[in-house]
């Protein structure tokens, strides 16, 4: 595989790709402006960590708000993915070897933000045997040492091209929320997410609650990119077949002219109607909103479950 990166020029793959005009946001996407003393603090323990995150590298409308918070997902084996998804903004190309005090360097990082909950993200990595699945059992394991009370969320790649031990792996760690994103309706896939196989991450999540029940499993989706309503609604059944407890859906933003056109925005009403159907499909947990990602509020709404398991097994 060629190494793509050109200095001074962020994403030289995207460069073949044909541009597609970015239109004007409607007035319900608004966000808060990066800012303040919370997003500074938090910028400069990922700094001093030499830490990369998806805040940042995909460019999230939310960076200002969570930002400030103290919560930042970050993004483990490098800033370069081996695949070439048409609505990411993380870059393509060769990556670097695997940095084996990373998984010590999120802890620390964790630690010093004292956060409850923790979302962890990657790049793939085809280019690894087991595509870094030990990189995040590893990393897991250091923040249960060191963040015993944090709650962990991880965000994997689809481990398409390693055999069942590289999720296994993973699952053996035991976080508390296992997410992969499913991204966008199967019909998408080839223009959208052409190295990756619908079926294939859905049965991903299917065997994450096969091999340990009590991991709540997770995944989302983009709306805006040219699905159909019925297509939505398909993948929520989909996802319900396969065990799936939480579902996130959000606006689809294109980030630069080389990304995957938006088809449209979908407004407030259609995700509250999306909401209402997940809700009466049986998930335990619905985000659906146009600012909704994996990790928006990931912390806020695993613990309002949590408490309403405990309270609903107090009663019992
Ligand atoms: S929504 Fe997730 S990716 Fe976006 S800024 Fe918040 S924590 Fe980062």
């Amino acid at each position: 595989m060629r190494d793509l990166k050109i200095p001074g020029e962020r994403h030289p793959e995207k460069a073949h790709r044909p541009d597609n005009p970015q239109p004007k946001k409607p007035d319900w996407i608004r966000v808060r402006a990066p800012g303040g003393q919370g997003y500074a603090e938090t910028r400069r323990i990922m700094r001093d960590n030499n830490l990369t995150t998806v805040c940042e590298e995909a460019g999230c409308p939310n960076v200002g708000e969570c930002w400030s918070a103290g919560h930042a997902t970050m993004m483990i084996m490098g800033e370069v993915c081996t695949r070439g998804c048409t609505f990411c903004n993380v870059a393509t190309g060769r990556p670097d070897a695997l940095d084996v005090f990373e998984p010590g360097r999120v802890a620390d990082a964790v630690q010093k933000l004292g956060l409850n909950h923790v979302v962890i993200t990657s790049v793939d990595r085809d280019d690894l045997d087991d595509g870094g699945a030990e990189h995040f059992a590893q990393t897991i394991r250091a923040l249960r040492h060191r963040a015993p009370d944090t709650t962990i969320e991880i965000l994997t790649p689809d481990f398409l091209k390693c055999g069942p031990e590289a999720l296994e792996t993973v699952v053996a760690a035991k976080p508390d929320v296992f997410n992969h994103n499913l991204e966008t309706v199967p019909a998408l896939y080839p223009s959208v997410r052409p190295g990756a196989r619908y079926f294939h991450s859905l049965r991903l999540l299917q065997r994450v609650k096969e091999i340990d029940p009590s991991i709540f499993t997770k995944s989302g989706i983009m709306v805006g990119l040219g699905e159909g309503r019925s297509e939505v609604h398909q993948v929520m059944d989909d996802m319900r077949s396969a065990n799936i407890d939480f579902l996130t859906i959000g606006q689809y933003l294109q980030p630069t002219p080389k990304h995957h056109a938006v088809d449209r925005f979908v407004t407030p009403d259609e995700f509250k109607s999306y909401e209402k159907a997940a809700w009466g499909k049986g998930f335990l947990m619905v985000s659906a909103t146009p600012l909704t990602r994996s990790s928006y509020h990931a912390g806020e709404d695993f613990a309002r479950l949590r408490d309403a398991r405990e309270k609903s097994l107090a009663r019992a």
